[in-house]
């Protein structure tokens, strides 16, 4: 069905565009690609899904990986030649996973954010809790100009169990990014049903891959952005994609009223 994926692909945003905010493209550098022909396998796939632009964002200071701005900027270029060189339509920018540290302002200079003045940031939690401090260190990088963005909250675990941990965040001021295979189910059912339950209280403005391998942890974008559609419709589908474009040219986001997540209704036994 060919001529039918292609018609999707093509109207699936009013820009015609889909920019990925997130991903571990480039080789050798993380727990994403491992060489250089996996990458261009991968950004095979994502030009096959309509993907027109990534961020590429190794992780930094998670405590396996440390990836400086200039050394990102410098594989940034030479994997873009490459891309080139073998007729991929694809335009890469520089950009990092920071993992969250009680110090990142003192680091901030070896920072890269989402656009180049930082006026956004992706910003990850430890998988199994929110730190203390997080609070504290997000006014300071607002001080500084820069507006976080919570990567994945769907898949933090004490998030997982009270869902309005992301409300207070967002209502301070930051933004969060859901991952497009946890809304499509590739994560199991659980993180599928938080990943709606966000969408639908407006708690999450951009939808990026955070892919690192061919199999298993892909892209899932043009799935994750027609199942949008279907479920909510044309409208909800461009604000993500216009989103992620404003975020990339540091220009202000569409960000819809959201609302606190109704904990489960008890049932009382007498
Ligand atoms: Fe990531």
């Amino acid at each position: 069905m060919a001529i039918m994926e292609t018609d999707t692909t093509a109207s699936l945003t009013k820009s015609n565009k889909i920019i990925d905010l997130h991903c571990h493209l480039i080789p050798g550098i993380d727990d994403g690609s491992p060489d250089l022909e996996h990458s261009l396998e991968l950004a095979h796939q994502a030009v096959a899904e309509g993907i027109t632009h990534i961020l590429a964002t190794p992780h930094h200071l998670d405590g396996d990986y440390v990836n400086h701005r200039d050394d990102v900027i410098k594989h940034v270029t030479d994997f873009q030649r490459e891309l080139d060189h073998h007729g991929i339509p694809l335009v890469i920018f520089p950009g990092q996973e920071v993992h969250i540290n009680g110090d990142l302002t003192e680091k901030y200079d070896d920072l890269l954010g989402i656009d180049e003045d930082k006026k956004y940031m992706l910003i990850e939690f430890p998988h199994g809790s929110v730190p203390a401090y997080a609070k504290r260190l997000f006014f300071e990088l607002r001080k500084l100009g820069t507006t976080p963005v919570i990567v994945h909250p769907e898949r933090n675990h004490e998030i997982q169990g009270d869902l309005n941990l992301l409300y207070d965040f967002i209502a301070d001021g930051a933004l969060s990014q859901l991952t497009a295979t946890s809304y499509v189910g590739g994560f199991g059912e659980k993180v599928q049903h938080i990943s709606e339950q966000l969408v639908e209280h407006n708690l999450v403005q951009i939808f990026a891959s955070d892919a690192h391998a061919l199999k298993g942890r892909s892209f899932a974008l043009r799935e994750a952005f027609m199942k949008l559609r279907t479920e909510l419709g044309q409208t909800e589908v461009d604000e993500f994609e216009g989103n992620a474009e404003n975020l990339l040219n540091g220009m202000p986001v569409f960000a819809r009223d959201y609302s606190r997540v109704d904990k489960k209704k008890k049932f009382w036994l007498f």
